[in-house]
């Protein structure tokens, strides 16, 4: 199989890419802006170009046109930045990715899409359902549903050109994925990342952790492997199991409130080898979210998959539990960065 991967250098592509080359005998098409991941992966298989979807059009529909599945991964997922950036997130996440959604439509190629958890948003639901809750967003002055808003329609989109216009495809939605390599810890210096790296940043340079509002938000977090080998599965798609499919792919039961994960991250690092001796670590501080985000971002409080289509259909289910996962990606950041 020949598979093009946009954004092949972020976080889910470098897993995945690292993945595919591994364990199975596919060819990788990839584009990144940067190569900072993927340049420990040397491989014939592996073919490389340094680029940007929203300028390098041609070489994209050339590769779209040469490979059997697309995997378009090229988006900004940071909350901060939907709130501070919110037409940028419109211009990459929705712009750039329609107009590669309409090439692979154009050329009737596999679009393994990653929509996203917080389409969701602030769904009643106990635990979202792919096929029957409502997507929820605030009211349009509450600028981070930008990012749900953009993705939802972009959902629909393939959606309908998979049903009217047989577009094979298949929708993800990894729920709080983390692991090593997840943000870079420069990006949390400027307290700019998502929440586990920013915890890590705030460990590694005893820097107070902030919990916004009081951190009794939920979240599920799932370590990369797990998305991966999902992924994987999705991919491999197997008597076509996951056409016009859209799955959760996360672990309802690593949930937890953002105050505990914040003792339990300091609890772990406190242990860490390099860090038992330490005498002092990062305070646990409140902040209001208005302080920390600004007045236009909302929160969500609950995040909790129903992961029974992923189990049913992909013969699949998470293996890494909270607080191993929390260790191999503390791990993974110590060794990188001291
Ligand atoms: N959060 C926090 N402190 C931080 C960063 C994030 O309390 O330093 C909270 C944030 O308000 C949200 C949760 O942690 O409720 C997860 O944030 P993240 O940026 O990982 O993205 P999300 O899960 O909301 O997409």
């Amino acid at each position: 199989m020949k598979i093009l991967i946009l954004g092949v250098n972020g976080f889910i592509g470098y897993h995945l890419t690292k993945e595919i080359l591994a364990t199975t005998d596919w060819e990788v098409y990839g584009m990144d802006i940067d190569d900072n991941r993927i340049n420990e992966l040397e491989n014939s298989r592996l073919h490389f170009v340094e680029g940007d979807i929203e300028i390098n059009k041609e070489w994209i529909e050339y590769n779209i046109k040469k490979c059997d599945t697309v995997m378009p991964l090229v988006a900004i997922a940071t909350p901060k930045m939907y709130v501070e950036n919110p037409l940028r997130v419109f211009h990459l996440d929705f712009e750039a990715n329609l107009d590669i959604i309409k090439k692979c439509a154009k050329y009737k190629k596999r679009i393994v899409f990653p929509s996203t958890s917080e389409v969701y948003g602030i769904s009643p639901d106990a635990e979202f359902d792919e096929d029957k809750s409502p997507l929820c967003t605030g009211p349009i002055n509450k600028e981070r549903w930008i990012y749900s808003a953009s993705k939802q329609l972009l959902d629909r989109v393939i959606w309908a050109y998979g049903n009217h216009e047989n577009l094979p495809f298949t929708l993800f939605r990894p729920f709080n994925w983390i692991g090593p390599k997840l943000d870079s810890i420069e990006i949390a210096k400027e307290g700019s990342s998502r929440v586990v790296t920013q915890f890590i940043a705030s460990l590694l340079f005893k820097k107070p952790i902030y919990l916004v509002d009081g951190g009794k938000q939920m979240r599920c977090f799932t370590y990369i492997s797990d998305g991966i080998a999902a992924l994987i599965k999705i991919l491999k798609n197997e008597n076509n199991i996951c056409n016009k499919q859209i799955i959760n792919i996360g672990n309802p039961k690593n949930n937890i409130s953002i105050k505990d994960l914040a003792y339990l991250m300091r609890d772990i690092f406190s242990k860490h080898e390099k860090h038992k001796n330490d005498k002092e670590f990062s305070q646990i501080m409140e902040i209001d979210s208005k302080e920390f985000y600004g007045e236009s971002y909302q929160d969500i409080y609950n995040r909790k998959p129903s992961i029974e289509k992923a189990k049913k259909m992909l013969n699949w289910e998470p293996t890494v539990d909270l607080e191993e996962a929390l260790k191999l990606a503390i791990d993974a950041f110590i060794n990188e960065y001291e």
